[in-house]
């Protein structure tokens, strides 16, 4: 039996990824959110779950440090996937990535009028790629958090985020002008791993393709 690490993080990917390892029969011996464990242990002795944050889960299953993970599009795209297979979208945590303005932005003539744009966010690859097959000339500024205060003390016109429910934006005064792109979080393997591990990690693989509708 090969051992067998994943790295997931807390919160939504971590709640939405349950059923879909336990259609695999991987469930975890304890609830990270009720936890200060970053290691935890499963039903299968073979098998453990490492706790890490949302943007590292990528570095993680890329230097083989876990097998597998999970994480979103938006991660994936500002982090890079070298080295990691991308098998199966679990089509969880849902959501759009969004250029945002303070209502009453008049963000279309703006952008008609080829003036330039600062546009504060955390997926400044995303958002530099976005701006620049649209030809809009943006400055951007790179923020690790609470994006929708840029645009109200005046750092930024604009601001391109993840919204669900819009919820975030409204209570900001804010409304979505674009959509950029759907987000959905993924399933990573390291390639390493999927070779010299291939027979164990083949069913997982499957019994989560089995019960995420493609
Ligand atoms: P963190 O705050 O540590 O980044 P989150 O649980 O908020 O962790 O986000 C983890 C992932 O979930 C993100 O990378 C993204 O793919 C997705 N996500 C973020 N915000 C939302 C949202 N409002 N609705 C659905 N999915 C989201
Ligand atoms: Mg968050």
């Amino acid at each position: 039996m090969n051992r067998i690490t994943i790295a997931l993080s807390k919160g939504r990917i971590f709640d939405e990824t349950m059923p879909l390892l336990a259609a695999a029969g991987i469930v975890p011996s304890e609830d990270p959110q009720s936890s200060r464990r970053l290691i935890i242990p499963t039903n299968r002795d073979e098998v453990r779950i490492v706790i890490v944050r949302a943007t590292d889960a990528p570095t993680y299953v890329q230097y083989g440090a876990a097998d597998l993970g999970v994480a979103g599009k938006d991660v994936l795209l500002e982090h890079g996937s070298e080295g990691l297979y991308q098998p199966i979208d679990l089509r969880i945590a849902q959501c759009r990535m969004m250029v945002a303005v303070p209502a009453g932005f008049d963000y279309l003539n703006v952008v008609r009028q080829g003036a330039r744009l600062k546009v504060a966010t955390k997926y400044v690859n995303i958002a530099r790629e976005h701006f620049a097959n649209k030809g809009v000339h943006v400055d951007l500024i790179k923020l690790y958090g609470s994006m929708e205060l840029a645009p109200l003390v005046g750092l930024a016109d604009a601001i391109v985020d993840l919204v669900s429910t819009g919820s975030t934006l409204k209570a900001n005064n804010l409304v979505a002008c674009e959509q950029i792109m759907d987000i959905s979080a993924r399933l990573i393997v390291n390639q390493a791993a999927l070779k010299l591990k291939r027979e164990s990690l083949m069913p997982i693989l499957d019994a989560i393709a089995g019960v995420v509708e493609q």
